[in-house]
């Protein structure tokens, strides 16, 4: 992580990192970086390691070894709230809604922590505005919405108020393609703003669209890390000797 021979510091420094779950070993020595202000697709079959890395990095776990270099901090084995704190915001697989509250009570409690009231009501309006459904269902209970809304009130909350780092997870999970597409749309703005990205998604293809750079996983370890190419391309550094 230097800038000596002129190239830009990564904003997070993927470093020899292991991780397991109990004996189980889902990573190991992987290491990677994610240059500031860019989009870096992580991509991989099912099991490669994808998520854990994407945990390891928001501190939902803890490595077993290796650095993760966020601006100049490790961040490796900090609690998820110090590293949430630093700017690091991670879009889960899952659909971290709080059930008991409504729509808007979910989204006031996430843009509250850094928005004045004044500003509170036109983050509101913006989710409303990027999931429409939201806003018609601003006064129901999360817990009795769909999947695919819950899904789109989880990441409205990131998307609206967008951190440093944003580390999605199978965005398109539980989506309709339509709304896929206009989330992606959402991740260029806020790229263009200065949002750094660090996406895993099975749609290849569309996570390529807005891709800077590509890291490719299997196995649990890193088999490619470069520009993104073709999916099918890309494919080939797992499916070859797999
Ligand atoms: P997918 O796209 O299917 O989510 P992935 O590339 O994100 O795949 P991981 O979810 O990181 O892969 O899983 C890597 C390995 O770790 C897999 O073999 C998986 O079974 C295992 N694993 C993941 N989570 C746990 C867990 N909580 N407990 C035990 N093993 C786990």
């Amino acid at each position: 992580m230097n800038s000596a021979d002129g190239t830009p510091a990564a904003l997070l420094e993927v470093r020899d990192l292991t991780a397991s779950y109990g004996p189980f070993k889902a990573v190991f020595g992987v290491s990677f970086s994610v240059p500031g202000g860019r989009a870096t697709a992580l991509l991989g079959p099912n099991g490669a390691g994808k998520t854990t890395v994407a945990r390891a990095i928001s501190g939902l776990i803890s490595p077993e070894r290796g650095h993760i270099w966020f601006n100049g901090t490790d961040i490796a084995g900090q609690r998820a709230y110090r590293i949430a704190r630093l700017g690091i915001a991670h879009a889960t697989e899952g659909r971290s809604v709080f059930a008991s509250l409504t729509v808007e009570e979910n989204l006031s409690l996430a843009f509250r922590r850094n928005a004045k009231r004044a500003a509170l009501a036109a983050k509101l309006a913006s989710a409303y505005d990027l999931f429409p459904r939201l806003g018609e269902r601003r006064s129901q209970l999360a817990g009795t919405l769909s999947g695919g809304e819950q899904r789109m009130l989880s990441l409205a909350r990131v998307l609206v108020d967008p951190p440093k780092l944003l580390v999605v997870d199978e965005l398109s999970l539980g989506l309709a393609p339509v709304i896929v597409s206009e989330v992606y749309e959402k991740l260029a703005l806020i790229k263009t703003q200065g949002t750094t990205l660090l996406i895993i998604e099975q749609y290849v293809e569309q996570a390529l669209k807005i891709a800077d750079d590509a890291v490719v996983m299997n196995r649990g370890e890193v088999v490619y890390a470069g520009p993104p190419t073709t999916a099918d391309e890309l494919a080939s550094h797992f499916l070859i000797g797999s």
